[in-house]
């Protein structure tokens, strides 16, 4: 059997491994934690329980899909359920605003806040998913390894909409259908999952609308870890081997070609295909010589990193019936909120903030008559702040959560409290520039601009996560993971494959 090591158990390396096992390779996973999840790890602390990364399930179908090739459906392992309200919105003044699952409802709750709105709203959601639906057939799943999977009338006759989406910016497209501030923020804080600024990110994304809109907000009971899990299992019945606290110190090539990976503790481990599931920049510069780096240092300073975040892990003494599963928390100061995360490299003062209350839903998640709390601010990437200095400035958005929220109290009824800062995320997964996601989806860092997932220096080397194509979350590294299988199997077709292939006697 031909063998294959992935570095890393995140979502898209235990993805590639299921398939490539399914496949018949052999195949091992070196983690350098002790868990499978990377990124999508869980905290326990003080009888509260947390998701510290991922939280929002979305993109089902895509899911369903790997599911489909792993032989089993979704319905079989997750016990989804469909959020209604799908999230809450407060701002710095003016009323908070609920989305629900129900769309009529959506269109009303617009319409309320600006006449009109209603009917624009269904507008942008229909293009929204004309765009998002011809997306998954034509350019999610593509290594992008043949021009006639996209001179297809499917994608021609769309190619003006399509040519005005890539040409102009995403805020920009969101303002020729509302004109309220506070629907404009509604519809541009989607850039978040795609770790840009609305004013930055081109507006072919605004096909995001679908998620929410149209295909719903979803949560798997017990959380997103319950995915992990799954897919750590499915992988594993599929014949994968997972060796945790193995972290891997360079990637063996001989002859121009991929052999292999040493651990940091020198053990020399032989493949005949090696697969990155660590963050690009660790890989390309920290794991390979300087002469078979295809993204050398020089490559990554013009670069955008995405954002980092802080983290704040809450346990709460009694209920907090004014938020919802999601909540979302987005100042007035909206435009300056993003340039001081994104051009000024400042930590936002004051800051939009998200916060999951799991609790919610999986009310287990923490002692009885107590909730389990996640508050992330998006932070700058690269910014170098000492501990005292995240501590205060957690207090600080804690107040502001206060305001923005009405719930006056929040701080004293704190009972167990933990961060994770910028920092963490570079020393505990080796993010570049300690980001939370991966690089930012500018136009420049898009489709075929983006990092490509294919070693250009070294045959037989390939990278899968948040990194590469197609791009960041959960649902894109589950297709970056199909995107790996096909360049192994030699499947240079655009689109979803219909099954995986056993290729390896
Ligand atoms: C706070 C936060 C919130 C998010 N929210 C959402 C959300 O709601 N929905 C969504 O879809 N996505 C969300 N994301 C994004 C999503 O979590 C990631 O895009 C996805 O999990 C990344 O998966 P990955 O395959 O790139 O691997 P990663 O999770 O980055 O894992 C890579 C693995 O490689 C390991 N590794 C690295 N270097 C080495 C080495 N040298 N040797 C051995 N192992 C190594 C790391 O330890 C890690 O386990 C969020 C991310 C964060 C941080």
């Amino acid at each position: 059997m031909k063998k294959v090591v992935i570095i890393g158990a995140g979502i898209g390396g235990l993805a590639t491994a299921g398939y490539l096992a399914k496949a018949g390779y052999d195949v091992r996973i070196y983690e350098q934690l002790d868990y499978a999840g990377g990124r999508a790890g869980t905290l326990d602390m003080d009888g509260f329980h947390f998701d510290i990364g991922p939280s929002w399930y979305l993109m089902p179908e895509v899911f369903e899909h790997y599911f489909a090739l792993m032989g089993t459906t979704a319905a079989e392992h997750l016990g989804l359920v469909q959020l209604d309200p799908a999230y809450k919105v407060f701002f710095g003044s003016g009323k908070p605003i609920t989305i629900m699952a129900d769309q009529a409802c959506n269109v009303c709750t617009f319409e309320a806040v600006e006449p009109g709105a209603g009917a624009a709203l269904t507008r942008y959601v229909a293009q929204s998913s004309d765009i998002y639906d011809a997306s998954l057939r034509h350019f999610l799943y593509t290594n992008f390894q043949s021009l006639r999977d996209l001179l297809k009338w499917d994608v021609i006759k769309r190619a003006p909409t399509l040519l005005r989406l890539t040409t102009s910016s995403y805020d920009h497209e969101v303002r020729r259908f509302v004109h309220s501030s506070r629907l404009q923020r509604v519809l541009e804080y989607s850039t978040v999952f795609l770790g840009a600024s609305p004013f930055d990110t081109p507006a072919i994304y605004t096909l995001m609308a679908t998620l929410d809109y149209r295909d719903g907000v979803f949560y798997p009971k017990g959380g997103i870890a319950t995915l992990v899990d799954t897919m750590r299992r499915l992988a594993e019945q599929a014949g994968v081997k997972i060796v945790y606290n193995a972290p891997v110190k360079n990637i063996i090539v001989e002859q121009g070609s991929a052999r292999g990976i040493v651990l940091n503790n020198d053990t020399r481990v032989e493949a005949d295909i090696v697969v990155s599931n660590g963050d690009m920049y660790h890989t390309e510069t920290a794991l390979l010589e300087a002469h078979y780096q295809t993204y050398p240092e020089r490559y990554w300073k013009a670069r955008n990193p995405g954002p980092s975040a802080l983290m704040m892990y809450l346990g709460v003494r009694g209920k907090l019936p004014e938020l919802e599963h999601h909540s979302l928390l987005f100042v007035d100061e909206w435009h300056e909120n993003f340039d001081a995360i994104y051009h000024h490299k400042r930590a936002p003062r004051p800051a939009s903030i998200y916060l999951s209350r799991a609790t919610a839903t999986d009310p287990h998640f923490a002692p009885d008559g107590h909730e389990a709390l996640v508050v992330l601010v998006p932070f700058p990437a690269g910014i170098e702040l000492s501990h005292d200095e995240y501590e205060t400035l957690a207090d600080e958005y804690l107040s502001d959560i206060e305001k923005m929220t009405g719930i006056s109290d929040l701080r004293e009824r704190i009972v167990s409290r933990q961060l994770m800062t910028p920092d963490d995320f570079g020393t505990r997964y080796h993010a570049w520039q300690y980001g939370a996601l991966g690089p930012a989806h500018t136009l420049r860092q898009t489709a075929i601009f983006r990092s490509r997932n294919k070693s250009k220096k070294v045959a037989n080397l390939y990278y899968v996560g948040g990194s590469t194509i197609p791009g960041i979350g959960m649902p894109m590294v589950t297709i970056g993971a199909e995107l790996v299988y096909k360049h192994i199997v030699s499947d240079r077709r655009g689109g979803p494959v219909d099954s995986i292939e056993r290729h390896v006697a």
